[in-house]
């Protein structure tokens, strides 16, 4: 049984496991909570994400997948790398978004993780609307089969920590 917490804050100052990069295809730095995990993380991050370039992604990592680092400075021992959607609203993008958190779970399992702390994946610069985000990050966690003990959702304002505290109430 996953147990799910919810904290306000900044992930890069959490201790877990693993924390979950926003990132985006290139792998290779952006803005948001993927500048912040490379800026307090430190270069052994970034040349992680060449090296997965190089040997893997040449063409980048597709949306929906998700790739563990090195966490450098973090406290924590690996970051994986998920790359949400862009929000659409031509298009309904929502199994790209489920498929973050499950990916991200999968690579977690297969390093042996027990905690996961996960941002509001493409609710930022990639403008998903907050609920919805947070509804599918919430059942799409609840409903995967994984080895990890907790799920920790750090969320960056109150707007978003109150958008998933109405998820998981
Ligand atoms: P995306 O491109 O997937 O939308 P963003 O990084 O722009 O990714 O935003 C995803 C969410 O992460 C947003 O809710 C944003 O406010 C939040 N965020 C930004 N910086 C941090 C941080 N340091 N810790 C936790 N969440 C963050």
């Amino acid at each position: 049984m996953t147990t799910i917490r919810l904290v306000q804050g900044d992930i890069t100052r959490e201790s877990a496991d693993a924390i979950v990069n926003a990132a985006n295809s290139s792998l290779l730095g952006g803005g948001g909570v993927d500048g912040a995990i490379h800026r307090r993380g430190g270069p052994a991050i970034l040349a992680d994400c060449r090296k997965l370039r190089a040997s893997h992604y040449g063409k980048g990592l597709p949306t929906g997948k998700a790739v563990a680092t090195t966490a450098g400075d973090l406290d924590a021992r690996w970051v994986i790398h998920t790359v949400g959607p862009r929000y659409s609203h031509e298009e309904d993008r929502s199994q790209l978004l489920a498929s973050c958190y499950r990916e991200s779970l999968r690579v977690a399992d297969e390093l042996g993780a027990r905690t996961v702390a996960f941002p509001a994946v493409s609710a930022g610069i990639y403008g998903w609307p907050m609920d919805d985000a947070a509804r599918i990050a919430v059942e799409t966690v609840r409903e995967t089969e994984t080895a990890v003990e907790e799920v920790r959702f750090v969320l960056f304002d109150e707007t978003a920590y109150r958008a998933f505290a109405g998820q998981v109430a």
